[in-house]
């Protein structure tokens, strides 16, 4: 579609400074004409004609760029303040492989001891094999980080961690990396671009399983990496291309979709989420909240300096696994199911996974709170903990 110039249109200038609720919704349209559909269309082709040369400009092939993967890679670009376009992936796993491949071959990663367990796992696995040393920190203690950051390669950043909600000092950890050399990358998943831009204080490279709050209806699987460095940017390209975890194009699509709505949902879901964590702070059957958001939380203070939000999942700590098993078996209205970010409520005790950390309490749940009204939420909650007593 060539731009008619009968229809004014944003450049990229005009767009980046656009709310980021507008941008959520404006960013990553098809050109205007007349009779221009309004939404990118799912181009199903594995190959491109062409006679000349493919790399610079021309397409080639699908694995190397694919026209429905860019609008969504412009809007999540443009959202975590970049200028330049994120990379989607089939996996926010996908994503966190090409990000952990900038670590060089023998280098030190130093990483959160609650860092997502995919991401641990991979890092572990990479450590065993002899490809990188892995110091496991305690992300919330910002001195000892620091002291770990002393011949290290790439920081890698999770606030707030997952389950443990533990609230990193990003801006005293990012200027301590940069002055040891140390590449920083932030995995956004959970505070997601409307909570804080990690690249606006000094973070190299962003990366999001946007499977969570971007793409938000547990529909797809989808990941993406974001930087403002084109030679970074061209090096997560290049793994992209050759470890081949590229996104189909109708998850892409589904995943712009999704986008559209990112600002509603997470205002809605953190509002109820805070209500409900301060409700549950006062039954008796919780031993402990953790939740950014409560004054009574340890990162309190951080998150409200740094975070636009507290956002929308909350642990809480039950009397030990089969307690937490029992009451995550009687709600009805609550998925009992792993992940979160999607417009519906889910639930789970975390050490379930074998995978999961052992400092992780047996104890403990997650939730992730969605669109649901919240008198409905509570209801659920209420009668699941209550009937265990
Ligand atoms: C889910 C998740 C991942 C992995 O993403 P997938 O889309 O499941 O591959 C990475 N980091 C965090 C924080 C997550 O929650």
């Amino acid at each position: 579609m060539r731009a008619d110039p009968e229809y004014p249109h944003l450049d990229d200038a005009a767009l980046a400074a656009l709310a980021p609720e507008t941008l959520a919704v404006a960013a990553g349209r098809p050109q205007r004409g007349t009779d221009s559909p309004v939404n990118p269309e799912i181009v199903l082709s594995s190959t491109f004609v062409g006679l000349g040369g493919v790399g610079e400009g021309a397409r080639g092939y699908a694995r190397f760029s694919n026209p429905t993967w860019e609008p969504f890679e412009d809007a999540v670009g443009k959202l975590e303040g970049s200028p330049l376009p994120a990379l989607l992936f089939s996996s926010g796993m996908g994503a966190v492989a090409a990000a952990l491949s900038l670590v060089p071959v023998g280098g030190v990663v130093v990483a959160p001891r609650h860092s997502y367990s995919g991401t641990l796992g991979l890092a572990q696995l990479k450590a065993e094999r002899g490809e990188l040393t892995l110091l496991e920190v305690d992300i919330e203690d910002t001195a000892a980080t620091v002291a770990a950051l002393d011949g290290a390669d790439v920081l890698w950043v999770e606030s707030p961690t997952n389950p443990m909600m533990e609230v990193a000092d990003l801006p005293a950890l990012v200027a301590a990396a940069h002055a040891s050399g140390v590449l920083v990358v932030v995995d956004n998943t959970f505070s997601t671009p409307l909570g804080q831009k990690p690249l606006g204080v000094g973070a190299d490279v962003v990366v999001h399983s946007a499977t969570k709050y971007l793409a938000g209806h547990s529909d797809v699987l989808l990941g993406v990496t974001v930087t403002a460095d084109e030679q970074l940017r061209a090096r997560l390209h290049q793994h992209r291309t050759l470890h081949g975890a590229i996104a189909g194009p109708v998850e892409a699509w589904l995943g712009l979709r999704g986008l559209r709505t990112l600002a509603l949902r997470v205002e809605r879901s953190q509002a109820t989420a805070g209500e409900l964590a301060r409700r549950l702070e006062d039954h008796p059957a919780v031993q402990r909240v953790r939740y950014p958001g409560l004054p009574s939380d340890p990162g309190h203070e951080r998150a409200a300096a740094q975070l636009a939000g507290f956002g929308s999942v909350i642990s809480i700590e039950l009397d030990g696994a089969e307690a937490a098993d029992a009451f995550v078996g009687r709600v009805a209205l609550w998925l009992p199911a792993t992940s979160l970010g999607g417009v519906e409520s889910t639930i789970e005790r975390r050490r379930r996974h074998l995978a999961e950390p052992h400092t992780v309490p047996d104890g403990l749940v997650r939730l992730s709170v969605g669109i649901e009204n919240v008198e409905d939420l509570w209801d659920d909650l209420r009668q699941a903990l209550d009937s265990g007593r």
